[in-house]
């Protein structure tokens, strides 16, 4: 039998006890393994992601999404996660669950009390049939390669190493290697490097395989690349399936890119690398080694991995940036900001990171951590006899209809008032389908939080929306208060907004006052509230509060 090195193999244990989670992971800890652990099913989707574990162990009973339906969600995948072992603990006597759980696809359970000799032995046993199954994998895709008579990794060093200077290099990633193998021939490994054979003679280039779904091209003799890479991206086979008559385009990933001083073997890793993350964006596209969309990946997948740290090393943090009363500049509440300083980042912007978090569908983390510091600093001004209402940002994937209760579930657990709450949602976010929209901002209303339409005027907006939403306030965007002091367009658009506003019983606040000019023009024509560097920039909380305190007449 094989011996297992623990160390290179991570397990996440997810169990809503905290002393049983505590024991897991001590002893898996102990015993070598690299562990990662989650409170409930929705805290271990994210870690899912960035931690990719060998494999799980997850409690079957827990609040919120239970041990079966994270299963599900798992094995519904279409990535190599799909297969990760589950290893389940279920209460003494369920055997119910033990069934369910196997039908599901789980591949073990332990009853609680855990055994731990148990436990171990059943990870090892598991992660053990793991490591076999990819040492067979990549054993054969070598041996169909070489039956197939095509060139890999040593041919393509060697050539690299020997030929006079290739000019350039591309790397081609076939997306969904798993829907070629369906479609064409029924799970064949072979098959790939068929259809990988058939691509190269097509295009004139020389092809080496380095893995099951990538290979790296070098221009043939007489062979440009890039048009054979323009042909290739059109690439469409024949379906085994449709009479052959039929023909399905192959999406493909292709990075390219021309050796320089680094070496050619370096830059084929680096094409392999972002070929990787241009498939996991979706794929079907060629880019250039240098292209700003890569880099634009590669940020992305950082904060993805980085986020969980974020949140559990406290990384982030809020700042607030007071919003006044234009008529006589008394504070009436703040806007809280989050920020992220990231070691290995640097100061990332919430402009740079929350639209990456909310496509990554990991928002609901950063909103849930920053809800939670508002209620408590929101408890921290009452006690403190200072003004405590606070505005929170929520993005378009977070305004969702269980939002009020979440609101009221964090204000109760820190004895925080939600009629002291404000929500900023953004225009965009609220058109996408106004009906719920409205259906939201009412529960929200039932509560006492009032509501606000962020960025209004970068939207499209119409008045009949407005009215149906009913919200409280309408903030100005920053593009037009830039120029509101001057004649112009943007004056009469904000002139616009305000009188609007003010026929429909509506707040107006003008963000990004930086002038005094700025904030002449707005009172004297009724903007109610104004937020910009002028009265504050954003501030750390203790700084918030010396303002507060300091404020004259406050
Ligand atoms: P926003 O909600 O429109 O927030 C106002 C932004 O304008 C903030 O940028 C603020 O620092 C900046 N700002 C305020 N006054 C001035 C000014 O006088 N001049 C200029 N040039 N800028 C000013 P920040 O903090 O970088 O936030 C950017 C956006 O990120 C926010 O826009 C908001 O949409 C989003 N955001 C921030 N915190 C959160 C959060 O906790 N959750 C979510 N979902 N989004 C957030
Ligand atoms: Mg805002
Ligand atoms: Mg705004």
């Amino acid at each position: 039998m094989s011996v297992l090195d623990p160390r290179h193999f991570k397990v996440l244990c997810i169990e809503d006890e905290p002393e049983i989670l505590r024991d897991l992971v001590e002893e898996l800890r102990d015993y070598g393994f690299e562990v990662g652990e989650a409170p409930n099913a929705e805290a271990a989707l994210p870690l899912i992601e960035t931690l990719a574990p060998h494999l799980i162990v997850c409690d079957m009973q827990m609040p919120g999404m239970n041990g079966l339906e994270l299963l599900h969600k798992l094995r519904a995948r279409r990535d190599d996660l799909a297969a990760v072992p589950f290893v389940f603990l279920t209460a003494f006597g369920d055997r119910d669950s033990v069934i369910t759980g196997r039908r599901a696809g789980a591949d073990d359970y332990l009853v609680k009390p855990v055994d731990y000799d148990l436990l171990i032995a059943a990870v090892e046993s598991h992660l053990r049939n793991v490591a076999q199954r990819a040492e067979k994998v990549s054993a054969a895709s070598l041996v169909v390669a070489e039956a197939e008579g095509l060139p890999g990794r040593e041919d393509l060093q060697r050539r690299l190493e020997t030929a006079a200077a290739v000019q350039s290099v591309a790397v081609v990633r076939i997306d969904d290697m798993a829907e070629v193998g369906r479609r064409f021939a029924g799970h064949d490994p072979r098959h790939a490097y068929r259809l990988a054979a058939r691509l190269a003679r097509m295009a004139g280039i020389d092809l080496y395989w380095l893995k099951l779904d990538c290979c790296v091209l070098l221009p043939g003799a007489g062979a440009n690349l890039d048009r054979a890479l323009a042909r290739l991206a059109d690439f469409a086979l024949r379906d085994s399936d449709g009479g052959g008559q039929a023909r399905t385009r192959v999406p493909l990933s292709i990075v390219t890119g021309r050796p320089d001083e680094r070496g050619a073997m370096v830059l084929v890793d680096q094409l392999v690398e972002s070929a990787r993350l241009l498939q996991r964006d979706g794929g079907g596209r060629t880019l250039a080694l240098d292209d700003p969309a890569l880099s634009e990946m590669r940020l992305a997948n950082s904060i993805r991995s980085e986020l969980v740290n974020a949140i559990n090393q406290g990384q982030m943090h809020v700042c607030f940036q007071p919003k006044v009363r234009a008529s006589d500049g008394r504070p009436l509440s703040a806007e809280v900001l989050v920020r992220w300083d990231s070691p290995l980042l640097g100061q990332l912007s919430p402009g740079t990171f929350i639209p990456v978090v909310e496509r990554a569908g990991l928002l609901s983390h950063v909103t849930d951590w920053v809800l939670r510091q508002t209620a408590l600093c929101q408890v921290r001004l009452r006690e403190a006899g200072l003004p405590a209402r606070l505005a929170v940002n929520i993005g378009g994937s977070e305004f969702t209809s269980g939002l009020a209760d979440r609101i009221a579930a964090i204000c109760a657990d820190v004895g925080a008032d939600m009629r002291d709450i404000e929500v900023e949602i953004t225009e965009t976010s609220m058109l996408e389908d106004p009906d719920s929209a409205s259906a939201i901002v009412e529960a929200l209303h039932a509560r006492g939080v009032s509501v606000a339409l962020d960025d209004f005027g970068t939207g499209f907006s119409s008045l009949s929306h407005l009215q149906s939403c009913a919200v409280d306030m309408i903030k100005i965007d920053r593009s037009f208060v830039r120029q509101v002091a001057e004649e112009g367009t943007d004056q009469k658009i904000v002139l616009g907004i305000i009188r609007l506003a003010q026929m429909l019983g509506v707040e107006t606040v003008a963000e990004g006052v930086e002038l005094e000019s700025q904030r002449r023009w707005l009172r004297e024509n009724n903007c109610a509230t104004l937020q910009g560097y002028l009265i504050s920039r954003p501030l750390r909380f203790e700084t918030y509060c010396d303002l507060l305190r300091d404020w004259p007449d406050a």
